[in-house]
Formats: C-alpha cells, sequence, structure tokens
C-alpha cells in the first residue's frame, strides 16, 4: 500500500550537479524502481516504508516557487531529479503542472525527464515554449520485464507514443536508455529492439547509461536476480563490484552499443553516460 503524506515546503528550486537547478514537487516516488538511484532520500523523510511505497506531496511547492524565481537569477531548470515528477499521484495534485507553467512565465529554460505518459496533459504549456526540452526514460522494450523493474511507471509504448506526439507539437525531444540491467536488458536482441524502437522518432539527442552501484541498489536488486536469474548472480555481481570487470564490462557495452546505433544511423545522436 502507497503510504502518501501532504507536507510543506521551505524551498523548491535546489542547485543541480545537472542543470543549475533542479525541481522535486515530491519526494518518493511510486513508480519504484528497481535500480533508482534516488532512493537514499528515504533517509531524509522518517518513512519506513520500502523506496516505491511512500511519497511526501509537496503541496505548497507552487507557492514557494512564485516567490522564489523572483529572486534567483534565471537558469536552467531540470524536472525532476530525485522523482518522477509524471508519476501517477501528479494527475490528482498538479504541482509538476502548475510549476511548470511558473516557470515558462519567467522564461527559465526547462528539461524534463519522466516514465509517465502523463506529460502529455501538460503539452499545452509546453507547446510553442523554445527553452524546454522533453526527455523519456526507456530501459527496455521488453514489457514483462518492465513491469518487473519498472512497476507502476508508463508502458513502453506509451512513452513512444509521448515523443511521437511531442515531435508533432514541436516540442524539443530525447531519450534516456538505461540504465540495462547487466547479461538481462543489455542483450544484443534488447538493444537491437529499443534502438530500432527509437530510431524513427525525432530526437534531438539520446543518453546511454549503464546501471552502476549506488546506494541500496544491490539491496534491491539482489532478490529479483535469485527469483528470475538466479544463473546472473554471480556475473552481476562482478560486473558492479570488482573494478576490472567493471571497466570491461564497460568497454564491451560500449562498443556494442555503437554498433548497434550506427545500424539505426544513430551514432551522432548518442552520448554516453559511462
Ligand atoms: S521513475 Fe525515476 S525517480 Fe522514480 S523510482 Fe524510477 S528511477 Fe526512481
Amino acid at each position: 500500500m502507497l503510504v502518501v503524506k501532504e507536507k510543506v515546503c521551505k524551498s523548491i528550486l535546489s542547485k543541480s550537479g545537472i542543470t543549475d537547478y533542479s525541481l522535486n514537487c515530491y519526494t518518493g516516488c511510486e513508480h519504484g524502481c528497481l535500480y533508482c538511484y534516488a532512493r537514499f532520500m528515504r533517509g531524509y523523510t522518517g518513512h519506513k516504508e520500502p523506496w516505491g511505497k511512500f511519497v511526501d506531496v509537496k503541496v505548497n511547492a507552487p507557492l514557494v516557487l512564485e516567490k522564489e524565481i523572483k529572486r534567483k537569477p534565471r537558469g536552467e531548470v531540470f524536472v525532476s531529479s530525485v522523482c518522477d515528477p509524471y508519476q501517477p499521484l501528479e494527475e490528482k495534485y498538479q504541482l509538476t503542472r502548475k510549476c511548470l507553467k511558473i516557470l515558462v512565465e519567467n522564461r527559465f529554460p526547462i528539461t524534463i525527464l519522466t516514465k509517465g505518459s502523463l506529460v502529455k496533459r501538460d503539452f499545452d504549456i509546453l507547446k510553442g515554449y523554445p527553452q524546454v526540452e522533453l526527455g523519456l526514460t526507456i530501459t527496455t522494450m521488453d514489457e514483462d520485464l518492465k513491469k518487473k523493474i519498472e512497476p507502476l511507471s508508463s508502458s513502453n509504448r506509451e512513452r513512444i507514443s509521448t515523443l511521437e506526439e511531442a515531435s508533432k507539437l514541436g516540442i524539443k525531444s530525447y531519450c534516456f536508455l538505461g540504465p540495462f540491467l547487466p547479461f538481462i536488458g543489455d542483450r544484443e536482441e534488447s538493444l537491437k529492439r529499443l534502438f530500432g524502437a527509437v530510431s524513427s522518432l525525432n530526437l534531438d539527442h539520446i543518453y546511454v547509461d549503464r546501471l552502476n552501484l549506488r546506494f541500496g541498489v544491490w539491496k534491491s536488486l539482489y532478490p529479483f536476480l535469485k527469483r528470475y536469474y538466479p544463473e546472473n548472480i554471480s556475473k552481476v555481481s562482478k560486473a558492479l563490484f570488482n573494478k576490472r570487470e567493471s571497466e570491461k564490462y564497460s568497454s564491451e557495452l560500449h562498443q556494442r552499443i555503437k554498433d548497434i546505433a550506427r545500424t539505426f544511423r544513430l551514432l551522432e545522436k548518442i552520448e554516453f553516460c559511462f
């Protein structure tokens, strides 16, 4: 069961290592991705529930943003860095929507990254705004695997169609492909299916990332591997924990992705994050 708490925040535009600011209207994320790097945020909330089973809703986020935006220098805002801005609760609360309106009115550049096709609801705000870039993350085109590793996010088909619609409306868009589950989501056929699926999209660029060992990732991944892919536990653990194996894994994956991207004429759009 999901535990939802309404909270008030003091600040909403945070300094970011990715862009100038990040904006998160929620602490916690219903999507509950197995590999989520943001699970360290649980430590700041006091929640006992596991990652994916609680969300704190910053109900005053738009009000705080209205005030904050007047005294902070204009800069690029990443929406969002430690939650999904279009997780299912956003349908009810509309906090991301209200904040986007404020950012657009104040001419702040915006980069969105989501796994939720709910973003389509806000195309009326984004359409015609030249300083926005919309990204959808896709880690696999295998819907069964997606349901296991990203339970409440939109289906892959919905994500692809969201990007198609954005393009038709002239909204600049990109894809974030990954992180791929080692020896599962990064198999040759899986990657070909994924790159094939995005090859017809009008994307500005495509980020690609491998799975990295971040706080809590192995603890979350291990029971999944034990249940569905016990034969992979040893090699996945080496690719994550053993420095030499990890470098070898990275360089082989890098090369394979380059080859596949070249086949689909996507190589010039690829930006590696590893
Ligand atoms: S959508 Fe992003 S923030 Fe949410 S659980 Fe998945 S990886 Fe984490």
